[in-house]
């Protein structure tokens, strides 16, 4: 596959380690596999909600996980916009969906990419706790290098899709005052219970508590 590929310039990796909050490997793999996704797909980065959809598969708590911030910089799929998705696989990959036409690419860093990281010193100090604010800038800096310049089909693997199966979800601009806390909740979070909103806390405390009065 021949792909124009984006070149990611310093200022934007500057604006996105500030964002991510420090400088490592990570966050550029992301921040390259989103413009790759892009580029492949012949997109621009996204201003609302509706235009693109990012599908994220990194889980919590392990290494590597600031991937999601640098796709998230790259695409402008965010999580205030509603157009990250998060699936939970613990594995390094970005599905990129246009919703309009359904065409999508999947991008993920190739196993013997991936695998080869666990071995660095990187990746040692870092298991060993060293947080990566703290690490040499001479450790990282290469990786940061490496993984912006290296050639993209050395460093991921594509897939791409022509109907993705994305269903959409329109956007709810109402909202009522639950009952019991007096708080605004949106619409589709609320129940209707005996002729009264309930927010979701407040509907589980008052099932809870109507379960303990029955006893
Ligand atoms: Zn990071
Ligand atoms: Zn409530």
């Amino acid at each position: 596959m021949i792909v124009e590929e984006t070149v990611i310039s310093p200022e934007e990796l500057k604006a996105a380690q500030y964002f991510h909050g420090h400088q490592c490997p990570a966050m550029p793999q992301g921040l390259r596999a989103g413009h790759l996704a892009m580029d492949i797909l012949g997109v621009t980065r996204a201003r609302g909600g509706g235009e693109l959809v990012a599908i994220v598969e990194t889980g919590d708590h392990h290494f590597s996980g600031c991937f999601v911030d640098g796709v998230m910089f790259a695409t402008g799929c965010t999580v205030g916009k509603g157009n990250l998705v998060r699936k939970p696989f613990g594995k390094f990959a970005v599905t990129l969906v246009e919703p309009s036409t359904g065409r999508a690419v999947r991008v993920t860093p190739r196993y013997a990419r991936m695998s080869q990281c666990l071995t660095m010193d990187f990746f040692k100090l870092r298991a060993e706790g060293v947080p990566p604010y703290e690490l040499d800038p001479g450790v990282v800096e290469p990786l940061i290098q490496d993984v912006l310049t290296k050639p993209w089909d050395e460093i991921f693997q594509v897939q791409t899709f022509s109907h993705y199966p994305y269903q959409k979800v329109p956007e709810v601009f109402d909202a009522v005052q639950c009952s019991r806390c007096g708080e605004l909740v949106v619409s589709s979070y609320a129940t209707s219970y005996d002729g009264q909103w309930y927010c979701p806390p407040c509907l589980d405390e008052m099932l809870h508590a109507l379960d303990s009065q029955s006893r």
